[in-house]
């Protein structure tokens, strides 16, 4: 029996089987998580379906997290289905692409400040806020991280105030709903070839520098992300929440690249 036997988990933010969020669904399912997911628009639909349908799930619903009311809609629908949910696990992100290149200072705007933050981190709090009725002691949420959440990176850009935003929102969730013995965590993922990794400038720069510098010489995969998702939110790790977990290779402990 696996260790998510009997949990019941909400996977928001799979696009492809390069997702990291696949690779969370997956290592949940593979531990015995009944799963529900959504899909951001219908363009998406069919692939997110077939993948769900691997995972032996027939619960796949719209969502688009910058709308309120769909939020409400997939809470409204699960409750349906569901009496409780264990586990949400949130891995979305969004800036406008022009943005994830070249200088920061020079492409920021406003409005893609306010989009990046809207999409990549309230989003996070408003799945909590909206799902606050059916999780119970013991529910866990889980999110996705980058380390430009807390050092700078080449192109990242917005995106760095968007994740760090997330990071203290992961401590503010963490902190508040942790008397109600919910958990709140964070993985930090090392850089993954994904269609959203897709829209940063110098990804393949990025993913060969972490190959030659990180401790363990080599990039991570979506099943590590996984892996280490499904633990965080296993009663294996009880004793743990408002944590980011690096899941990088060892990358953020470096201070200096051997070469
Ligand atoms: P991905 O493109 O496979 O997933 C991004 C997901 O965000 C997609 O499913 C997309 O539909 C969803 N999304 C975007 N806007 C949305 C909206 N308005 N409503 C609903 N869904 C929306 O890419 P990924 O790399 O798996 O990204 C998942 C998470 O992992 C993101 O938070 C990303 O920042 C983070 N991350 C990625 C890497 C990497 O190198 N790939 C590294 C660290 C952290």
């Amino acid at each position: 029996m696996g260790f998510l036997a009997g949990k019941r988990a909400l996977i928001v933010g799979v696009a492809s089987d390069r997702s990291i969020a696949w690779g969370i669904a997956e290592a949940m399912a593979r531990e015995g998580a009944e799963l529900a997911y959504t899909y951001q628009n219908d363009k998406l639909k069919e692939r997110v379906t077939e993948l769900a349908e691997q995972t032996n799930s027939r619960l796949v619903l719209p969502l688009d997290v910058a709308e309120d009311t769909e939020i409400d809609a997939v809470f409204s629908r699960l409750s349906a289905e569901w009496d409780r949910i264990d586990i949400i696990a949130h891995s979305v992100a969004f800036a406008p692409r022009e943005q994830l290149s070249g200088s920061y200072v020079d492409t920021v705007t406003r409005d893609g400040f306010r989009l990046a933050q809207d999409i990549s981190s309230y989003s996070f709090v408003a799945l909590a806020k909206a799902a606050r009725r059916m999780l119970r002691p013991g529910s866990s949420l889980i999110t996705v991280s980058y380390l430009a959440a807390v050092r700078t990176i080449p192109n990242y850009n917005v995106m760095g105030p968007a994740k760090a935003s997330l990071e203290a929102n992961v401590r503010f969730m963490a902190s508040d709903l942790g008397p109600s013995g919910i958990r709140v965590n964070c993985i930090s993922a090392g850089p993954i070839k994904t269609l959203a990794a897709a829209g940063i400038g110098g990804m393949r720069i990025m993913l060969h520098y972490m190959e030659k510098t990180a401790p363990l010489r080599r990039g991570v995969t979506v099943q590590e992300v996984g892996n280490a998702a499904a633990f965080l939110c296993s009663d294996l790790a009880t004793g743990i929440t408002g944590e980011v977990l690096y899941v990088d290779g060892g990358y953020h402990v470096i201070g200096m690249s051997p070469e």
